[in-house]
């Protein structure tokens, strides 16, 4: 279960991204030691898209 500073990102901040940063361990579980997360990948590249708080 995500903490509560983990679902609740403040403005301007993305949510996938706040998300994946605070709660890493779970979000990332799934990957290898030195395998990127392809979502944490596709937003540094393509950018956050509508999930920006406002
Ligand atoms: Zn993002
Ligand atoms: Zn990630």
């Amino acid at each position: 279960m995500p903490s509560h500073i983990a679902l609740n990102p403040p403005k301007n901040e993305c949510r996938q991204c706040w998300l994946h940063a605070y709660d890493s361990d779970e979000q990332h579980r799934s990957l290898g030691p030195r395998e990127d997360c392809p979502a944490c990948v596709d937003h540094m590249l393509n950018g956050h898209g509508d999930m920006i708080v406002t």
